[in-house]
């Protein structure tokens, strides 16, 4: 017909309640759950829909999420985002993207950790001096180094317009899991007083802790990078026996 009714409810929307439009993905064909799912553009103020209450959430407090509630809203048929069915892979690749800009959020804030770490440890130059505090600086800079370079490379491959699906996945998973590694360091550095307001590395810790969470856990990173790499295990098997050796044998 000329319109589509949605009806559910989706938890955990980042800018919920703020956004000036929001793209909602619902299953349109039932008996097709490869092709089912189709986007639309749902804008604030409609009929049946409606926002629900800020999370109190562990971390990222700095941004607004909520949950969103559709309750028999009419979406015009000019608010179907490109075709019908075509949903899943539409936001697999906003998604994939998304997966880049966390992975920065990550490098941004195990480098902010790094930065007031140096500047704790090298105001005392006895305890900068110690094997130990200098240790953990340099595997932090360079944990934060490697991070930063697999996630300008998932940006260059978008941005030239190539495949950057494993590049994203690899670069979200390090970059996240890295800092994890980087703030616990700096809280190792500070000690006690690293636990303290206004001191922000609790903030920092918390803040890493979810970006293993968001645009999909690390094991769903795990899982996308290992199917990629199936994909090209499947291309080797295509090449004839020698080269194909060669390429498994180094
Ligand atoms: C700060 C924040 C902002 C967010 N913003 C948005 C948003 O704007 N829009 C939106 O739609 N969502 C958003 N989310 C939701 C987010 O995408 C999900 O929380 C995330 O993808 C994980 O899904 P889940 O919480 O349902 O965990 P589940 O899928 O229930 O996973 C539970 C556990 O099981 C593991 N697991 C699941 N499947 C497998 C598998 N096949 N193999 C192995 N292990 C598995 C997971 O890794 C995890 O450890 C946001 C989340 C956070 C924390």
């Amino acid at each position: 017909g000329d319109r589509h009714i949605l009806n559910g409810a989706k938890r955990f929307i980042t800018n919920g309640g703020i956004a000036g439009v929001y793209m909602i993905g619902a299953k349109t064909i039932d008996d097709d759950p490869a092709r089912g799912i189709s986007t639309f553009l749902v804008e604030p103020g409609w009929k049946g829909f409606s926002v629900g209450k800020a999370e109190d959430k562990l971390g990222l407090r700095g941004s607004h999420t909520t949950e969103l509630f559709f309750d028999d809203v009419a979406i015009p048929a000019g608010n179907l985002l490109g075709e019908e069915g075509r949903g899943f892979e539409q936001i697999m690749l906003a998604i994939e993207s998304g997966r880049i800009g966390i992975g920065a959020m990550a490098v941004g804030l195990a480098q902010a950790a790094l930065e007031i770490s140096m500047a704790y440890a090298y105001r005392d130059r006895a305890f900068a001096n110690r094997q130990a505090t200098q240790w953990r600086l340099a595997d932090m800079a360079t944990e934060i180094e490697a991070a930063r370079l697999l996630i300008q490379k998932a940006a260059w491959q978008k941005d030239q317009g190539r495949p950057f699906r494993k590049a994203a996945s690899m670069g979200k998973l390090f970059a996240s899991e890295m800092s994890n590694r980087v703030t616990a360091s700096a809280l190792d550095i500070f000690s006690a007083e690293g636990g303290m307001e206004p001191v922000p590395v609790g903030r920092y810790i918390r803040d890493a802790r979810l970006t293993e969470i968001g645009e999909g856990t690390s094991e769903v990173q795990r899982i996308i990078i290992a199917k990629e790499l199936m994909k090209e295990a499947d291309k080797m098997a295509e090449l004839p026996g020698d080269r194909l050796l060669s390429v498994t044998m180094g």
